[in-house]
């Protein structure tokens, strides 16, 4: 275990666990160098957001979850202090959930991700399976399954996100509407619990943590392993993209490929606000072709739609992909001569959001704040959304995508600790097509955009807010509330099952104080 002391606040308390611990433990700031030291604080105090800058006391680089297991056994066994502790996994949150004010962050990369990959035989019953460190990266995950012909069923559009961060989330992408978010795709977790217990939990083995860590928003306990559902991985994917005009006929088309699941393997979809806002946003398909869809528009100022789909290429075995597309786009219909296809590599189909980072690097624009804002919206109200995202935003200075696409919601578990938007009762039954939105906003500090981030922050609220509201029933995706009672609407009828996990597993409020949820308990 190693520390990194910035202050004298929490010092006493290392050095109590200094003397506790059999293992290599403290840098003192002298060991670590003060330039080192600085380093390691400031990216403790920073994520992709770039809006929220909060410095812990002291960041933790655990070798074990034994490491984990002592600091939060002592920190709930005595009333030190009001000590609070943030994992980090990749440090991709937006508003500040993995950082620590005066606390501890501890860094999850520090152990080791340990993947061991097994392969289901012929002759055997079950899964295969991967069991992977909470902090490893899923990019690793891949390559490492993938050398088996292996890979996970579920994914995120980007990669180079932690398990454990991922998984206190939900973790969706194109596979959602057909496996599930990544949390249904989970057999098993090694978590250590805000008391400092060490528990391997599943759906049939201490159920209540196992299902409150899982879009738990890391407030019931660290995830320091997990048990990870395999498939057989196709060596190639057809990725199709179809533009629209129309938001029924799009909608429409999308809703179609999700009731296909034993045809379609991927379904997302983005608006594009206007012609030139394809040259800003993150179109990547894939990145080198320099896609440039020829709509002979009629005005420079119409909304597009664009739906993309992937079918996985298992050839030479049974029906190639080309004429699964083939009889997938007879039934869909967007305009005219407006499919575009390529067939690519799973990894690198995957990866897809890599290549568009690495663009983006270069041209300095990756590293600028991400005002974002995700939202959950029922179908019931999806285009009054839309219309209510559309006046909110110039199409002129709108830099980054906006994706919409349909979910399922029997595709996730009702006892994990997501809340999705409530179903519509009455009628013909529940409504199953929820949509996810991602105004996937950057402000770069070049652009006209720059000046006004707290303007953007307070529009995201306004529109947050209206989505929230009864007639369209939306909920945040990876929330940012300001106040316990805004977090008390967001979990809605699920909060006191929310709250008493809390109570059981965290009940002082170390955890996770980034999520600005539950106060810490002195
Ligand atoms: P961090 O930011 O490090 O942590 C997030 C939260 O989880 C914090 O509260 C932290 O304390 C907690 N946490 C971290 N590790 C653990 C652990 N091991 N155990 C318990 N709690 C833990 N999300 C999607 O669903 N789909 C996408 O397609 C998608 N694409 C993205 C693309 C980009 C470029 C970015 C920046 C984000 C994207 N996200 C997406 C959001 C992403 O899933 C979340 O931000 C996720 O939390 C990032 O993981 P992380 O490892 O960076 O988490």
């Amino acid at each position: 275990m190693e520390f990194a002391l910035f202050c004298t606040k929490v010092n006493i308390l290392i050095l109590i666990l200094a003397l506790c611990s059999p293992c290599k433990f403290i840098q003192s700031p002298m060991d670590f160098g003060p330039s080192n030291l600085l380093e390691t604080k400031s990216s403790a105090s920073l994520d992709f957001g770039r809006i929220v800058f909060n410095s812990p006391s002291a960041v933790l680089r655990p070798q074990s979850p034994r490491d984990i297991s002592l600091l939060l056994t002592f920190l709930s066994a005595s009333s030190f202090s009001k000590v609070t502790v943030a994992a980090r996994g990749a440090g991709h949150s937006i508003y500040g959930q993995a950082q620590a004010l005066d606390g501890i962050v501890i860094e999850m990369d520090s152990i080791p991700s340990d993947i061991y990959i097994h392969k289901k035989r012929d002759d055997e019953s079950g899964f295969s399976y991967a069991d992977v460190g909470g902090g490893a990266l899923w990019v690793e995950l891949l390559e490492e399954s993938l050398k088996l012909g292996l890979a996970p069923r579920s994914w995120t559009d980007y990669l180079y996100l932690s398990i454990g961060g991922t998984l206190s989330n939900g973790g969706i992408s194109g596979q959602t509407f057909k496996y599930g978010p990544q949390i249904s795709n989970v057999l098993q977790l090694d978590v250590v619990t805000g008391k400092g217990d060490l528990i391997t939990c599943s759906p049939t083995s201490s159920s209540e943590l196992f299902y409150a860590v899982l879009g738990g928003l890391g407030q019931f306990g660290i995830i320091t392993r997990a048990r990870i559902l395999l498939q057989d991985a196709p060596p190639k994917v057809k990725w199709i993209r179809a533009f629209y005009d129309d938001f029924d006929t799009f909608t429409g088309d999308q809703e179609l490929l999700v009731s296909m699941p034993e045809l379609v393997d991927y379904v997302e979809g983005f608006i594009v606000p206007n012609e030139q806002s394809l040259l800003s946003t993150s179109v990547a398909f894939p990145a080198h072709l320099g896609f440039m869809p020829e709509f002979h528009h009629v005005s420079s100022a119409k909304v597009y739609y664009c739906i993309e789909f992937a079918v996985h290429d298992f050839q030479p075995e049974g029906t190639s992909a080309e004429q699964v597309v083939e009889k997938i786009s007879k039934q869909m219909s967007h305009m005219p001569s407006l499919m575009y296809s390529v067939e690519v590599s799973y990894f690198d189909f995957l990866n897809r959001v890599r290549m568009e980072e690495m663009n983006l690097r270069s041209r300095g624009l990756w590293e600028v704040p991400h005002p974002w804002l995700n939202m959950f919206v029922p179908k019931s109200g999806i285009k009054e959304f839309k219309d209510i995202l559309l006046e909110n935003i110039s199409p002129n200075d709108f830099e980054g995508p906006i994706l919409i696409y349909p979910l399922l919601r029997d595709k996730w578990d009702a006892n994990t600790s997501v809340a999705l938007p409530d179903a519509p009762t009455g009628g013909d039954g529940v409504e199953q097509v929820v949509y996810i939105v991602g105004m996937l906003r950057s402000a770069n500090p070049a652009s006209s955009a720059a000046w006004c981030l707290d303007d953007i922050l307070r529009r995201n609220r306004q529109i947050a807010e209206a989505a929230s509201a009864g007639r369209i029933g939306g909920k945040q995706y990876l929330a940012h509330h300001p106040s316990l009672l805004h977090w008390r609407d967001h979990f809605g009828r699920h909060w006191n099952r929310f709250a008493a996990r809390k109570n059981l597993f965290d009940p002082l409020g170390v955890l996770a104080p980034g999520q600005g949820i539950f106060p810490r308990v002195p």
